[in-house]
């Protein structure tokens, strides 16, 4: 039997400005705790690499804005910051990375509304990057299209069902992920009930352009749906957005459909922990050009490592 990948963590309590370290192997929640019984709650999850967590700002940023589209009071961001370093050094400290070609870790950032009547539970976990991202970045992913059942135009007019906001309750992307795995496949991009790309359940879509213009030279446009379809705003996809931009590329921000998928001289799935995956096929048809793909994600990937 293989022994659980060791997690450090610490919960944000005032009397321990470096976090409350607990046992992550014994119980540590009310059962009456919101976030167990209705999903309600926010988190993060990012990617330390040698001990620097990656686009820190980005995702405390967008944790406040997840916090506040449920009127839920979080810790302030230098509390987050306190603990993070120093769930994330310990890990270190008591798990001394043995490869530093693998010298990564998740660390989450979770917010539930807690028990009726009392403070919001919040807390930091560290623990081991898996090595099945790190495979998908090097081999591509097959995904295939799935209904999410709500039109593009719903997040501004139902706001209520927190569509950017990235809440706890991710039963729905586990199932829909679920699905996708006994059809074969790796992952998921949803679509709206008009038509539109939307994102993967736990991603952002990106695909890519290359084109040469009249004066010779070579175009490339690396483009994502429009961030007010009623998808989360992705760190990973405003980070790489700002690199490629400085590198020379184009922006483009949806509407996209299908073929504007099938379409493209590459696709990829792009997360915070995972990185950027490149899509093989969709929906058991092979997508973009091979040469091209390999040639762009390599170029891509390599923006998106310099980025802290
Ligand atoms: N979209 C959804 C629904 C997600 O859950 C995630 C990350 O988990 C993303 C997009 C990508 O976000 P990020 O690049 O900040 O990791």
């Amino acid at each position: 039997m293989t022994s659980p990948a060791p997690v450090v963590l610490a919960f944000l309590d005032p009397a321990f400005p470096d976090g409350r370290v607990a046992d992550a192997t014994q119980p540590q929640l009310l059962v009456t705790d919101l976030g167990v019984t209705r999903g309600d709650g926010v988190f993060e999850t990012m990617l330390a690499v040698g001990g620097t967590v990656r686009k820190m700002q980005a995702h405390l940023d967008r944790l406040g804005g997840s916090a506040a589209a449920l009127d839920l009071a979080i810790p302030d961001q230098e509390a987050w910051r306190r603990v993070i370093a120093a769930a994330v050094a310990r890990h270190r400290s008591e798990n001394p990375p043995a490869d530093p070609a693998a010298d990564e870790l998740v660390v989450k950032l979770v917010v539930t509304r807690g028990v009726e009547g009392e403070a919001p539970t919040a807390w930091v976990q560290a623990s081991p990057a898996g090595a099945a991202g790190r495979r998908q970045r090097e081999t591509g992913i097959d995904v295939i299209l799935l209904d999410r059942g709500y039109d593009s135009d719903v997040a501004e007019r139902a706001p209520w069902l927190l569509l950017g906001a990235k809440t706890l309750s991710y039963a729905v992307n586990m199932a829909a992920l679920r699905h996708a795995h006994k059809q074969g496949a790796d992952d998921v991009i949803f679509l709206s009930s008009d038509g539109r790309v939307l994102e993967g359940p736990t991603s952002t879509v990106l695909l890519a352009h290359v084109e040469k213009s009249d004066d010779g030279t070579t175009v490339k446009r690396l483009i994502t749906p429009q961030l007010d379809s009623g998808i989360l705003a992705g760190t990973s996809q405003g980070a790489l957005f700002a690199a490629a931009k400085a590198a020379g590329w184009e922006l483009g921000y949806g509407p996209l459909e299908p073929r504007d998928l099938m379409d493209a001289d590459a696709v990829w799935l792009i997360s915070s922990v995972r990185l950027l995956a490149p899509v093989n096929r969709i929906d058991g048809k092979e997508i973009g050009t091979p040469s091209v793909q390999k040639e762009l994600t390599a170029e891509l990937s390599g923006l998106f490592a310099a980025i802290h």
